[in-house]
């Protein structure tokens, strides 16, 4: 479990947080941050103390899955109160800048933006911060991983050969940095169809359960391509909360449970 792993003692702890779990993938559009708000909402569902710091800076997209519009306010000048959402505390560039106004940073840049929103942020009390990566295992999220004393860190993938073996670099960029691998989550692992409740695995089958043996870590989930997920976080509640007894958040509470 991730509240038995320790942190590298050469790295800055967060105040106000007692874990925190990177969700990260190799490439964009694979669900990751689809993961990463029902992961958040399945552990406070479950009761713990949870927050949810959107690290994408480029692409920001917890404050739509979340809901939540506005600006975070600051408590005294230096710190930032996050914004609540279906119970998690949460923190988005998306709360600090335009909509509209792309962000356009060199790395070094992002990180110290992502090191702000997560040492400046008034954190009360988490149990988990649940980080949503941006995507990819370049040096921006070599230096994040190297930074930031994450506990561990769920790797999301679809079974896609293609999908795989980018996700082989992104557990291969953890290992580097002595992060521990918690699992992979399969994401769009069959499609089902809406009409009939035929089910076609789109994107091949069995990756992520490949990709797990490999490395020997957890497969922590499997998650259909379904389009209520799709629906659910375009509304701003995602499935965890939309349909809190029904089979997809039941397969998210299989995520956070096994992580
Ligand atoms: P990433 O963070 O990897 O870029 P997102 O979480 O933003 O990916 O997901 C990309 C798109 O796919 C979003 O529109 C999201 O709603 C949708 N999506 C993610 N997972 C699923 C799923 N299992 N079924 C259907 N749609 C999904």
């Amino acid at each position: 479990s991730v509240a038995a792993r320790a942190v590298q003692p050469s790295l800055k702890r967060v105040d106000g947080v007692r874990n925190i779990i990177a969700v990260a993938s190799a490439k964009g559009g694979v669900g990751k941050s689809t993961v990463a708000a029902n992961l958040a909402l399945a552990l406070k569902a479950d009761g713990a103390s949870v927050g949810l710091l959107d690290a994408d800076i480029y692409g920001p997209s917890q404050p739509r899955l979340m809901g939540i519009e506005g600006r975070a306010q600051a408590k005294d000048g230096k710190t930032l109160l996050p914004m609540v959402a279906h119970g998690l505390q949460t923190m988005s560039i998306g709360y600090l800048i335009d909509k509209e106004s792309p962000a356009i940073l060199r790395g070094p840049m992002v990180t110290s933006a992502l090191q702000q929103m997560l040492f400046q942020t008034a954190w009360d009390d988490l149990d988990y911060l649940i980080i949503d990566l941006p995507p990819g295992t370049g040096d921006i999220q070599l230096t994040l991983a190297q930074k930031i004393p994450v506990s561990g860190a769920v790797v999301v993938t679809t079974p896609q050969d293609l999908a795989l073996i980018d996700a082989r670099k992104g557990v291969e960029m953890f290992k580097k940095v002595n992060v521990p691998v918690l699992g992979i989550v399969e994401n769009m692992s069959t499609h089902i169809c809406s009409k009939c409740g035929h089910q076609e695995a789109i994107f091949g089958a069995h990756g992520g359960q490949t990709l797990a043996d490999e490395y020997d870590v957890d497969l922590l989930g499997e998650l259909p391509l379904d389009i209520a997920i799709r629906e659910h976080s375009d509304a701003g509640t995602p499935t965890v909360v939309a349909d809190p007894e029904g089979a997809l958040a039941a397969a998210y509470f299989d995520v956070s449970r096994n992580t």
